[in-house]
């Protein structure tokens, strides 16, 4: 079988995307969204009623389709991407580090997040 190369930044967003798949099923994840769950309410935008979740940064309720399960100390840091080592543990992390939130506080902070990512990487270029 003739498989193209793939060059290492490829493979290693397979090898992340792979391991992000798995994480949803990590036991912590729905230990965390079970913790946040606070009735059945109805959904407004659908009218119907469903499960609902509390956001830990707005202390909305949302329906579990707006609800994320975030990190709080982010699986990839200010640093980047470091080792294979570091990466799994903050994926595959305690509940302690997990939090429910909805989509709109997960846009804002991983916005942020990702900010001070490219500020860190700048700074880094021009220190070298
Ligand atoms: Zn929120």
């Amino acid at each position: 079988m003739d498989t193209p190369e793939w060059s290492e930044g490829r493979k290693r967003a397979f090898i992340i995307s792979t391991l992000r798949a798995g994480s949803k099923r990590w036991p912590a994840k729905w230990q965390t969204l079970n913790s946040a769950y606070v009735g059945i309410r109805l959904n407004e935008k659908t009218n119907r009623e469903g499960k609902h979740y509390l956001c830990a940064l707005c202390e909305g309720e949302f329906p579990s389709k707006e609800i994320h399960i975030d990190h709080k100390i982010p699986v990839t840091g200010p640093e980047g991407f470091t080792t294979w080592d570091d990466y799994i543990e903050r994926l595959f992390c305690s509940k302690e580090n997990l939090q429910a939130v909805c989509v709109g506080c997960h846009k804002e902070k991983t916005k942020e997040e990702n900010a001070i990512r490219l500020h860190k990487m700048r700074e880094r270029k021009n220190t070298k």
